[in-house]
């Protein structure tokens, strides 16, 4: 769909070529297991071990460091119950920290521990959307084992100060772990583990947040940190994930990583241009228009706009019809749309949430599709407008 202005690309970005070329032979004469003693699964075995260098590259990590899994759901999962689990096997008190506005892989995560006897505190963000350091600090308590605050909001895009609030959750006690959630990081920011992240313990990636495949995803694992698999099977990926690997999605995922190292700075600013002229323009053409999570440091791509008295479904449903794709900040629960629990958590009443709508960006986006998009969010808000009065 060509003429189609394709502004999702938080839900998920299209495949790059060159990650395309690069998985095909997998699928075809390049099949073997990579647990298998013979060639085939050796040429593989020395694939998939390519990609893990990549992706370490990416991060500054150790390739041994790097756990392949099938997305950024299951990586969650696996950092905050592999962490928290022997705990609760031991009969240990165990102590969570995480925040109101993750993402429901933490969240739903979170509340399973929580029903099984960990106690959990949801850190509420400023109005910005940012946690703060000094509550961070105050929800310390000596049996907190782990944090988890995420890199990056997915439905504001709000970068959080996760190199601060590791260095505090250790100066609290070396032994609790950190793990953030950079599903929304990935490829748009640089993650550097041995420097400005070098407390954290565990991070989260997916592939389909930065141009691989679907169903692929990373947790790093620091070295030295031992974590209870959520698998029982194979000893694949060093006893951490049971399984026989996603072989062409991992190969994705290395080329999507390789792409990412080369092209994260120009890429970075071609976007932070393109996304404030994009918010420039809307703001001066839609009256009242304001932007959820302004003042915070964003990712480059994403836009969370709030315009009042505009229901943002019929907004994201008149703007599908003229052929923009983006996204309402909500989930549907129960079969009723429920208003975002990170625009709420932030302040913003219902009906403000109700309102609001992300635009975000991808590599492949164009400055000819956001001035197309720039003539035509407007109009549509406007015939709403007209419709409602
Ligand atoms: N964490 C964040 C911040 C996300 O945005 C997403 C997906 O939207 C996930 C986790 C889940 O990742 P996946 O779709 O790979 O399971």
């Amino acid at each position: 769909m060509p003429d189609r202005i394709y502004l999702d690309a938080n839900a998920t970005t299209p495949l790059l070529p060159e990650v395309l070329e690069a998985m095909l032979p997998f699928f075809g004469v390049s099949f073997g297991n990579p647990s298998s003693a013979h060639r085939s699964g050796q040429r593989t075995r020395a694939a998939v071990e390519r990609a893990r260098a990549a992706v370490a590259a990416l991060l500054n990590a150790q390739a041994k460091e790097i756990v392949f899994t099938s997305g950024g759901t299951e990586s969650d999962n696996l950092a905050l119950s592999g962490v928290l689990q022997p705990y609760l096997d031991r009969g240990e008190p165990a102590h969570l920290i995480t925040s109101a506005i993750e993402h429901h892989a933490i969240l739903y995560a979170a509340e399973s521990l929580e029903k099984r006897g960990v106690e959990v505190t949801y850190l509420a963000p400023t109005s910005d959307g940012v946690i703060a350091p000094d509550d961070l600090q105050d929800a310390l308590r000596p049996h907190t084992r782990m944090i988890s605050i995420m890199l990056a909001n997915n439905e504001t895009g709000a970068i959080q100060p996760i190199g601060k609030l590791a260095r505090l959750a250790k100066a609290h006690n070396a032994n609790l772990l950190v793990h953030t959630d950079a599903v929304q990081a990935g490829g748009k920011l640089s993650l550097d583990l041995a420097g400005e992240f070098k407390n954290v313990d565990l991070l989260s990636l997916s592939g389909h947040k930065m141009y691989a495949p679907q169903g692929t995803g990373v947790l790093f694992v620091r070295k030295g940190v031992s974590l209870a698999p959520l698998f029982h099977g194979g000893p694949h990926e060093r006893q951490r994930r049971a399984g026989t690997e996603n072989v062409p999605g991992i190969i994705g995922l290395g080329r999507a990583a390789e792409v990412a190292r080369d092209s994260l700075t120009f890429g970075s600013t071609r976007l932070f241009a393109l996304r404030d002229q994009m918010e420039t323009k809307l703001l001066q053409r839609i009256p009242g228009a304001v932007v959820n999570a302004a003042s915070a440091l964003r990712v480059p791509n994403t836009t969370n706009l709030r315009i009042p008295g505009i229901d943002a479904e019929s907004l994201i449903i008149a703007l599908d019809v003229q052929g923009i794709a983006a996204s309402f900040g909500a989930a549907c629960q129960s079969g009723a749309t429920e208003p975002s629990h990170v625009l709420t958590a932030m302040g913003l009443t219902s009906e403000e949430a109700r309102s609001s709508f992300r635009l975000s960006l991808s590599q492949m986006t164009t400055t000819e599709e956001i001035e197309r998009a720039c003539e035509i969010i407007p109009a549509a808000v406007q015939r709403l407008r007209s419709v409602a009065s």
